[in-house]
């Protein structure tokens, strides 16, 4: 896949660009390229268009079962094309059905770099009006192998960024993802801020919507909100909702918790939103991690509200999920509960979600982490 130019003023330093040359995969290569390689296998053009409609519109992961192709390509392509770059290295599941792979993908030139993709089966209670929602799962996938911006609760903060993921290597997440049950609903919140790496994120979120039929309305790409880049991309149609992670409404306190944003007022990270929205059409969700005796205070809440108060948004209030060795901990029920009463006394539309899959390495990034510093 050949991603658009990016339009972000400054690349990732070389050791975190994605690795130049593209592998020689199904999901990894151009049109044409690929139409290429079943030449030389002896087969048609068209063939290449029907085995990558196989794997993104069907979801068959093994050629044998594609038996739309003539059965000698099958075997020739199992031994010469594989479909992944990556590999499944981990797998846990919770009680409630959330289940977390590992994978593994190449490293430029060393080792190879791990991402986690979550997917979480609708609640059986939720949305019963939207039977898509229903049958459906939430994938949550990642854009960067570890990340830079360095918030002192997450996990994949921790590790600091091994590199940008190709958009081949996004794509494929959303692949493995549909194999372990239907999606509903993705959301771009896994490791990596997304617009640090927006062209291989935006070449591969046209595939999952254009061959693999996830609307634009059921995707949201999650990011701390840099302002200027916020501007450049967005469109007049998008394809994806946008959050916001605000964390809290005081500067001081912001620059500690979203340390890469340091320096940028969150008044205009929150005036990009009110952009974003008059441009698209499309309300921002505001994504707000509570941590117990940090920002989950009733005066939080109220300065929320005050910045918020007349704007077209929604915050997303998230329980902090603990990490190992973190000093944060998560809020107790009452808690929470108060602090989404202030907004809404205020006129503030505030959801609470409670993170999925708790007793299954459920804080995001924590498989990771956990491999990482057992190497
Ligand atoms: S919370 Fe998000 S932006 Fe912050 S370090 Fe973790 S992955 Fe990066």
């Amino acid at each position: 896949m050949n991603p658009p130019s990016d339009p972000r003023p400054e690349v990732a330093p070389a050791d975190e660009a994605v690795p130049s040359v593209a592998p020689r995969t199904l999901l990894a290569l151009a049109p044409d390229e690929l139409a290429r390689v079943f030449v030389e296998l002896g087969a048609k053009p068209f063939h290449a268009r029907i085995a990558r409609e196989n794997v993104l519109a069907k979801g068959l992961l093994e050629y044998a079962a594609m038996t739309s192709l003539p059965a000698s390509l099958r075997a020739d392509l199992e031994r010469e094309l594989p479909i992944f770059a990556g590999r499944e290295i981990g797998c846990s599941s919770a009680p409630d059905r959330t289940t977390k792979l590992l994978i593994e993908f190449p490293r430029a030139n060393a080792r190879e770099v791990s991402v986690e993709v979550v997917h979480m089966p609708s609640l059986a209670l939720a949305a019963e009006d939207d039977e898509t929602e229903r049958n459906g799962a939430t994938l949550c996938v990642s854009t960067q192998a570890g990340c830079p911006i360095g918030c002192p609760f997450c996990a994949s903060g921790q590790l600091g960024l091994a590199r940008n993921l190709a958009a081949h290597e996004i794509l494929e997440q959303y692949v493995r993802g549909q194999s372990l049950g239907r999606l509903a609903r993705s959301v771009v919140m896994g490791m990596g801020e997304p617009l640090l790496n927006f062209a291989n994120l935006s070449a591969a979120l046209d595939a999952v919507h254009d061959e693999m039929g996830l609307g634009s309305r059921r995707v949201t790409v999650s990011t701390v909100g840099f302002p200027e880049r916020l501007r450049k991309i967005a469109p007049s149609r998008p394809r994806f909702q946008l959050a916001i992670s605000l964390h809290t409404p005081d500067q001081e306190q912001r620059d500690e918790l979203v340390p890469a944003m340091r320096g940028t007022p969150i008044d205009e990270v929150l005036a990009a939103g009110d952009d974003w929205f008059e441009k698209t059409g499309r309300e921002v969700t505001y994504e707000y991690v509570l941590l117990a005796g940090t920002n989950d205070t009733q005066g939080h809440a109220r300065r929320v509200s005050a910045r918020l108060r007349g704007r077209r948004c929604t915050v997303n209030l998230i329980p902090y999920n603990p990490v190992e060795e973190s000093p944060y901990r998560r809020p107790e029920g009452q808690a929470v509960e108060g602090f989404r009463r202030v907004l809404l006394e205020e006129r503030v539309v505030a959801t609470v979600r409670w993170s999925r899959g708790v007793d299954s390495d459920a804080a995001c990034g924590q498989l990771r982490l956990r491999r990482e510093r057992s190497r």
